[in-house]
């Protein structure tokens, strides 16, 4: 008989295990408290009716997981690579970032004559440039005691741009400001842009997230016999530790009252009357991070310290807002790529007719999408506000939206976007095991090289699948790995030759 797995949480993590234990025979539940599926990356109808989504969601070049998964799926041709960017702050024209077309490290010519710095920043950045170049991504997990900013300094790369320019990749793989992200975190992702010269391009799904990806998903895992229960959150986790080795038998469910997606910051949801005990033989926790705290308190002391969980409970997250505003008239030129933003609230935005995409009001003039972080105190204030600040935002970076009026907007107040990336949070992020020995976690936030985003949870979901097939001694997944055509292995060896020689 095949065994009964349990996956709970329907975004990416919980679809990829899910799937990916399908296609080998296995019959996943997936447990969803919200009456949609895709968790941070779903879409649905608001209270008007509209299309919505929580987004703007970008693919970087270097999320294999995920770019393996939609080829797989057959839905690959939904991303539109784009090569060529946007840098833009107020006061300042237009800045246009793409690297040259050579093999690395010479396709970081092009930014690096772009960049107005100073002579001796420069020479600070070259050299700082071949220090993190000596590096892999492991190495990184070092520098998670401080802030980028105290790294930063520490390096002498000065005030001026580069530290304007670590502020928008900060907030592009944190949702954190400089002097509250792990330096870990910030510089991996600058890393992963060090590889070849198209580690710069982004892929943007094209129509939303859940016709490009996740209903085809869904509609994968259902066909091949697994089931995606809507609307039923989970309560408590059942401990067995009658045993030898504990063990979660069993998980309760609530019908959940949720009208759309359930990411607040407290991970609870908003669940009726009437409970539901369901017998697992192995169970994949792929809950956002606030949500598995949430379960692991109410599910008693017990689990959280037979499962060895104690730790992840120190982590904490970030808020975000994500924001679709129609227009009443088409807002001209439009900016390449993804812009890129700093000084300003928006992390980036973009013209949603690039993704395909209509209005909210049809007819009306240009859609845009903005991610607001950096957040925790405008998510109180009241929407008009927001939007208010957003399109002055809007307007001084660009300036082409100069006089454009709202016609409408839906604004999504995501009170958990992401766990906060901030020094020693790398060190709480939990295992793919647990002390429990048919307990799996999944998330973009549990312990990989990778930051909170699609490929880690993407990633993390194919590992957890990974590592219950292996205990049911069936053979594993193979994960891509990147190739590394940059220097990094020859200067790794010297970097080593030197330490060991100064030892
Ligand atoms: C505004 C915004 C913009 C972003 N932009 C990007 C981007 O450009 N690129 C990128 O790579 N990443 C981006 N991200 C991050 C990315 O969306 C996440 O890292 C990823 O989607 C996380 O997937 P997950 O499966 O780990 O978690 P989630 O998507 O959070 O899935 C967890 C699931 O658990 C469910 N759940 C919660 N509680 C319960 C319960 N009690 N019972 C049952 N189910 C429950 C939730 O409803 C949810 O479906 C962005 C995030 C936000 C918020």
């Amino acid at each position: 008989m095949s065994p009964r797995v349990v996956v709970l949480g329907a975004g990416i993590a919980g679809l990829v295990a899910a799937w990916e234990l399908a296609l080998r025979g296995l019959r996943p539940l997936v447990l969803e408290a919200a009456p949609i599926a895709g968790g941070r990356t779903s879409t649905w109808r608001d209270d008007q009716g509209r299309t919505v989504d929580t987004g703007l969601h970008v693919v970087a070049d270097h999320y294999l997981n995920l770019q393996q998964v939609l080829a797989r799926l057959g839905v690959a041709d939904r991303l539109h690579w784009v090569e060529k960017h946007t840098y833009l702050r107020a006061g300042r024209a237009p800045m246009a970032w793409y690297f040259s077309p050579y093999q690395p490290p010479f396709h970081l010519l092009r930014p690096a004559r772009e960049m107005p710095l100073a002579p001796r920043t420069r020479l600070r950045l070259g050299r700082v440039a071949l220090l993190l170049a000596s590096m892999d991504q492991a190495d990184l997990a070092a520098l998670d005691g401080e802030t980028y900013k105290q790294w930063h300094d520490r390096m002498g790369l000065g005030r001026d741009f580069m530290l304007e320019l670590a502020e928008a990749a900060g907030d592009a793989a944190t949702f954190l400001p400089v002097d509250r992200a792990a330096a870990r975190a910030v510089i991996s992702w600058l890393k992963y842009l060090m590889r070849h010269r198209r580690a710069g391009d982004v892929g943007l799904f094209r129509g939303t997230m859940a016709e490009a990806f996740i209903d085809p998903l869904v509609r994968e895992i259902t066909a091949l016999g697994g089931e995606v229960r809507l609307s039923s959150a989970v309560t408590r986790l059942i401990l067995d530790d009658a045993a030898q080795a504990p063990r979660v038998s069993h998980v309760e469910i609530a019908p959940c009252r949720a009208a759309g997606p359930v990411h607040s910051a407290s991970g609870e949801p908003p669940v009726a009357d009437g409970r539901e005990s369901i017998p697992c033989d192995h169970l994949i926790s792929a809950l956002s991070v606030q949500a598995l705290q949430h379960l692991l308190a109410a599910s008693g002391e017990r689990l959280l310290d037979r499962a060895g969980l104690g730790p992840m409970m120190g982590l904490t997250t970030t808020p975000a807002l994500s924001l679709i505003v129609t227009f009443d008239r088409p807002i001209t030129p439009v900016p390449e790529g993804a812009p890129l933003c700093t000084g300003v609230a928006m992390r980036d935005f973009i013209d949603m007719k690039l993704l395909g995409r209509g209005g909210l009001v049809p007819g009306a003039g240009s859609t845009y999408q903005f991610v607001i972080t950096r957040s925790d105190r405008r998510i109180h204030d009241p929407d008009a506000t927001i939007v208010a600040d957003i399109v002055a935002d809007l307007v001084s970076v660009w300036p082409g939206a100069r006089g454009a009026e709202v016609v409408s907007y839906a604004l999504e107040r995501v009170g958990a976007a992401m766990f906060a990336a901030v020094p020693g949070a790398h060190a709480l992020r939990p295992a793919v095991t647990t002390g429990a020995a048919n307990f799996y976690i999944a998330g973009d936030f549990t312990r990989h090289e990778l930051n909170a985003s699609m490929e880690g949870a993407a990633f993390s979901g194919r590992r957890a699948a990974d590592a219950l097939l292996r205990a049911l001694g069936r053979p594993g997944l193979d994960f891509p790995e990147l190739p590394d055509t940059t220097m990094v292995p020859l200067l790794r060896a010297a970097r080593r030759r030197l330490a060991r020689s100064l030892t």
